[in-house]
C-alpha cells in the first residue's frame, strides 16, 4: 500500500480542517505554540503549512516551505483547494483514517453490523453514527466544488 505522501501543520485557528485531515487518513499536526517553532517542525517533517496567519505565512514562504494561506476558513472550500493544489483525496477510507482528537492512524475493530474503529494511542472509540451524513455531506459537498472549480 502506497503512503499518503502529504504531511500537514496546521496553525491554530484552523481546528476544523485539522479534524477533516485527520478523518480523510492525513499525518496532521494542530499547533498553538510559537511560530518559530512551527517553521522549524515543518522543515524538519516535511510538513505543507496551512495558516489563517498573513504574517506567518510569509514567513515560512521566506524558509522555502510549501505554505497554503487560507483567507476564509469554510471547510469544504478549503478541502476543494487541497485538493487541487496537493491532490488530497476527497475519499474516507477506513483503513487510513486517523483519530481526529490524536492524529494516530486508528484501527478497524469491527465490520458488523456497523464498523467501529479504537485508537491505539488514546483509547477513543468512533463508529457510523448519526454523524456520519454530516461527515459524508461536507466532504461530497468538498468534491462539488473541486468539480466545479476544474469545469
Ligand atoms: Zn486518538
Amino acid at each position: 500500500m502506497r503512503e499518503l505522501e502529504e504531511k500537514f501543520i496546521v496553525d491554530a485557528m484552523l481546528g476544523n480542517i485539522v479534524t477533516w485531515l485527520r478523518i480523510l487518513g492525513y499525518d496532521t499536526i494542530y499547533w498553538s505554540g510559537d511560530d518559530g517553532e512551527l517553521i522549524k517542525r515543518a522543515l524538519e517533517e516535511d510538513r505543507i503549512i496551512l495558516t489563517m496567519d498573513r504574517e506567518l505565512a510569509l514567513n515560512a514562504i521566506r524558509n522555502g516551505l510549501e505554505t497554503f494561506y487560507i483567507s476564509k476558513n469554510d471547510s469544504p472550500e478549503v478541502l476543494a483547494e487541497l485538493a487541487k493544489r496537493y491532490g488530497i483525496k476527497l475519499r474516507f477510507d477506513r483503513n487510513r483514517t486517523r483519530c481526529p482528537v490524536c492524529n494516530s492512524p486508528l484501527k478497524l475493530v469491527n465490520d458488523k453490523p456497523r464498523e467501529e474503529w479504537i485508537c491505539p494511542n488514546c483509547g477513543k472509540r468512533y463508529w457510523r453514527g448519526s454523524h456520519w451524513r454530516n461527515i459524508m455531506k461536507t466532504i461530497k459537498d468538498a468534491e462539488e466544488r473541486l468539480a466545479s472549480s476544474e469545469a
